[in-house]
């Protein structure tokens, strides 16, 4: 999620956490898009994210905990509370057929939900005991985004505040071994309520002066001048750190390897040197090299992107995301220890307040070396913590100003230029020597040396960019002097930066520091890969990546810092334990013994090895669930009697749900050449149910809905090929092992949102999928026949993937034409003018009725589509039969149109009465009435 900018100003944006009752450890957050008000619109919204379809006896008890909302949080947290009471007043949702149940499982991460619930409650650090929506959030999150491996990494950040949450809160959260359980203990409507109260306080608490008494070496330290240890400054050892920012590469490791490696202090110890290094451009190899070398690395952010405001303004996620990431990042790439990297530098010496101290608390970072001080130089200030107060000047605002214990402040104690200018890095000094004069600069570093040295012996920074001192050769010889110099003295050591902070936790005169010998550190190898270039997602550029890892598969940036496909996960898989033990897994792609037409690796490959412009583009509309004479208008209205560029009638696939439809209208369907594919009899909530679905429960709803499609429309069976999930909730293997059993011919329920450009092609099973697994548990085993007809998402307005054009966040307006019509080309032409993929607009009826600016840009859309000979608009079945038996364009289009056995229709008016539920059923159907409502177990209603 991102900051909201001018583009949100017309349009609220309603995120709504549910805790869904019937379903133990499951938040769901739920969003809406709306015009205007998020109350008046609640109805809509309510379509959108409440309301799940199939349960209108029992009910629903769903309870709107928190809404967010992206214009004006505060207002929202009063809204909440109404919308609140809107819903415990609606106790029983009116049922309609057609609303669709919503379950938005977002790319929200961590930070993102914990920044909103932040924003709104006026969570804050020092308050967060009174906070139990960190416990929601951190739920929410749970369920929507981690991956089973990295949870305990993800969250051990917050898991000391938990424990004091759990305290306090009766929430219960607890932690074990490689899995996460979280409880909440019946306290839903009360936490609701208090977060309401919450959001009436908002706050920062400044940390307090420093009490000596209390702040004591080791971990506390007051911001001061004073010798740690009380010690004289002739017992003191002079530390000077060197440090290199930004990235290491070819172009630079030169210098580095010239004049830093085999350097010695006066005590055989090897002299150290700290890089900050950023990431693009960064040549992994070389890091390992440096690390190996005794240096130190630390962390320069991910991306360095200017403008400086970016860091300025940046927020705690935006920060975990540049500098924890990063230490993820740099420890996997260059295959160095996560322990060794401790420091932090942030991009122009640009704080962000609390933020970047908060993060670094949080993900175990030990110090920074951002914060320049141009006042305490002389005597100069030492090392500190931030427990308490500080009374560091802040040069370039904003500092930190709460209470953030574990993180210690390394100031960068500024030169003074020639004019006695301040500047913190030796290279942005203004009034210096000649750059050609290798005297007077070694001077110059001299004079700024003995400040320090004949001063407090507070610790000595040169800072610098390996371009300057390799810029100018003179300034490097005298760099390289001075470095001399250091080494020669017996009380003075040049030392990787976090030494410093050792020492000051651990002050020791210099006799016993020279005594305690070398630093160490464990060397490491590096298994040299040399990658293809990855492409960049954020700008489209192609890096050159070395490292001591396997290649990423897109170039790692700023939310994906490994560069994997991008993979988020439900945690009902760790609840429910869901992952197949039973099938043996399926093997890399073979493409020599897959072959088509029955087999076909999962590939963005155009099947037969055409070329993009020699493939005809498919377009597959789909609409999901009840046919009826509700929604029946709407596609009589938009669909039929209209034909592609070729002539031929188009096609759509109507995935049908059993109850509330009508039986003569799927013959109606059937016979103006639309496919009728399956999507359950029950559509039944809760989606655990789907995903945790055995073989028995799949045949039920899915292979026995065949027959009774069949037999109730009278439509041929082997007309129907397809399957849609409801809730686009695979249950793993299973489905895919009925389907193969049964002769269903192809799924259509699994959306990809990494593999869109170029796209992913329909495939099979034989072997292992590269496809990413947005809703798990996905199929793991070899299972041959069924095509996996891949969903390829929407891109949102702002680049969130979306499985389904009505499931996208960051929507055009709804009245906006022209935006809708725009936004469906865009997501069209990347297929379009990419590989060719088959583009399926996947939508609901309900959603252009609710949205008649949507209906018309959608119609439009259809006008466009329609009149391009290359485009056509069929049926989901004939894409596979297409891809099985590829055939260029040119011979494509001298193909007859499809044709299909028309079948007749006597409608029957029937009124049933449903075993399961006791509701009556007014429907018609081809056939004489059942004699009970047909329903999971008796499908044809015996
Ligand atoms: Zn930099
Ligand atoms: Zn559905």
């Amino acid at each position: 999620m991102r900051t909201h900018g001018d583009s949100e100003k017309h349009r609220s944006v309603l995120m709504a956490v549910y805790y869904d009752s019937n379903v133990q450890n499951r938040i769901w957050i739920r969003k809406s898009s709306t015009n205007n008000n998020p109350i008046t619109n609640y109805a809509s919204s309510n379509k959108l994210c409440g309301a799940p379809c199939g349960t209108p006896k029992t009910g629903i008890d769903q309870k709107l905990l928190y809404a967010y909302n992206s214009q004006s949080t505060i207002r929202m947290c009063d809204m909440t509370k109404r919308i609140d009471n809107e819903i415990s007043n609606r106790k029983n949702y009116p049922h309609d057929s057609r609303t669709t149940t919503y379950e938005y499982q977002a790319e929200f991460t961590i930070a993102d939900v914990l920044s909103g619930f932040k924003r709104c409650a006026g969570w804050n650090q020092k308050k967060e005991q009174r906070s139990p929506l960190l416990c929601l959030s951190l739920f929410s999150l749970v369920n929507a985004h981690l991956t089973k491996k990295s949870l305990k990494d993800r969250l051990s950040g917050f898991s000391r505040k938990l424990q004091a949450i759990s305290r306090s809160q009766n929430c219960r959260i607890s932690f074990s071994g490689e899995t996460a359980t979280m409880k909440f203990v019946g306290l839903l409507a009360l936490l609701l309520v208090s977060a309401v109260a919450l959001a009436e306080e908002e706050e920062v608490e400044e940390a307090p002066e420093c009490d000596l008494e209390a702040c004591k070496l080791p971990n506390c330290r007051c911001s001061g001048v004073d010798i740690p240890g009380g010690l004289s400054p002739r017992d003191t050892p002079q530390f000077v750190t060197v440090t290199f920012d930004d990235g290491v590469n070819v172009n630079n490791i030169i210098t580095y390897r010239n004049i830093l490696y085999n350097r010695f202090n006066s005590n055989g110890c090897p002299a150290g040197v700290t890089f900050f290094v950023s990431h693009e451009y960064t040549n992994y190899v070389l890091i390992n090299e440096l690390y190996n070398r005794g240096f130190e690395i630390a962390l320069h952010s991910i991306s360095h992107q200017i403008p400086q405001t970016y860091w300025r303004d940046a927020t705690y996620d935006d920060l975990k995301k540049e500098i924890a990431d990063q230490k993820v990042q740099m420890s996997h790439f260059a295959n160095i220890p996560s322990n060794s990297i401790k420091g932090v530098r942030l991009p122009f010496l640009q704080m962000a307040g609390d933020n970047s101290f908060q993060v670094m608390a949080d993900y175990g970072l030990e110090y920074d070396c951002t914060w320049p001080t141009t006042t305490q130089t002389n005597p100069g200030l030492w090392p500190y913590t931030l427990d308490y107060k500080s009374n560091q000047d802040c040069v370039v605002p904003p500092c930190p100003t709460s209470s953030i214990p574990g993180v210690w402040v390394k100031p960068m104690v500024a030169w003074s230029d020639l004019q006695g200018v301040a500047c913190s890095m030796v290279d942005a000094c203004f009034f210096i020597p000649d750059r050609e004069n290798e005297e007077e600069w070694f001077k110059f570093i001299m004079t700024n040396f003995e400040r320090h040295y004949l001063g407090n012996r507070a610790p000595f920074g040169f800072y610098v960019h390996e371009a300057f001192i390799s810029a100018y050769p003179a300034v490097q010889r005298a760099f390289v002097r001075f470095m001399d110099v250091v080494n020669n003295l017996p009380d003075a050591f040049m030392v990787n930066a976090h030494e410093v902070i050792d020492w000051v936790k651990n002050p020791v005169p210099i006799d016993v520091y020279k005594k305690q010998g070398c630093r160490r550190f464990t060397p490491t190898n590096c298994n040299i890969a040399s990658c293809s270039p990855p492409p960049a997602a954020h700008n489209g550029v192609q890096y050159w990546m070395q490292l001591c890892n396997v290649c990423p598969r897109v170039y790692p940036w700023l939310g994906n810092p490994l560069g994997q496909m991008r993979v988020t996960i439900l945690v009902s898989v760790l609840f429910l334990g869901l992952v197949s033990a039973e099938l043996p897994l399926a093997k890399e792609c073979n493409e020599e013994l897959c072959k088509l037409p029955n087999c076909r690796c999962s590939s963005t490959d155009i099947p037969g090895g055409l070329l993009p412009r020699d493939t005809p583009q498919f377009i597959t509309l789909t609409f999901d669930d009840g046919v009826n004479i509700r929604n029946i208008e709407t596609y009589r209205d938009i669909l039929y009697n209209r034909t592609g560029a070729n002539g031929c009638p188009i096609g759509t696939t109507f995935y049908v749900s059993h109850e509330y439809t009508d039986y003569a209208l799927v013959n109606e369907l059937y016979n103006q050449g639309f496919e009728i594919a399956l999507h359950s009899i029950s559509h039944r909530t809760p989606t655990d149910f789907w995903a945790s679905a055995s073989y028995k429960d799949i045949k039920e709803e899915i292979i026995d809905q065949k027959d009774l499609i069949a037999h109730f429309a009278n439509i041929p069976r082997e007309s129907i090929r397809g399957v849609r999930l409801p809730f686009l909730q695979l249950a793993g293997n299973t489905s895919y092992q009925v389907m193969a059993d049964h002769g269903l011919e192809y799924d259509s329920s699994w959306p990809t949102s990494a593999l869109l450009n170029p796209g992913l092609w329909p495939y099979t099973l034989d072997y292992a999928s590269i496809q990413d697994c947005p809703i798990h548990p996905c199929p793991s085993a070899s299972i041959p026949k069924p095509w996996v007809q891949p969903m390829l998402s929407f891109r949102d307005e702002f680049g969130f993937p979306c499985a389904m054009a009505d499931s996208c966040f960051y929507t055009p307006q709804f009245d906006d034409v022209d935006a809708w019509y725009k936004f469906f080309m865009r997501n069209f032409e990347r297929q379009y003018l990419g590989n060719r993929a088959p583009f399926g607009f996947y939508i609901h009826e309900w959603y252009l009725v609710a949205y008649p600016g949507v209906k018309a840009a959608y119609i439009k859309f259809l006008d466009t589509v329609t009149s391009l000979n290359d485009v056509f608009l069929v049926n989901h079945g004939e894409v596979l039969d297409w891809v099985k038996n590829p055939v260029p364009l040119n011979e494509y289009m001298k193909k007859p149109c499809k044709t299909w056995t028309r079948t007749g229709c006597d409608p029957n008016p029937c009124l049933c009465v449903a075993e399961h539920n006791q509701n009556m059923y007014y429907f018609s159907m081809c056939t004489k009435c059942p004699r009970v409502y047909p329903w999971v177990g008796n499908p044809l209603g015996l």
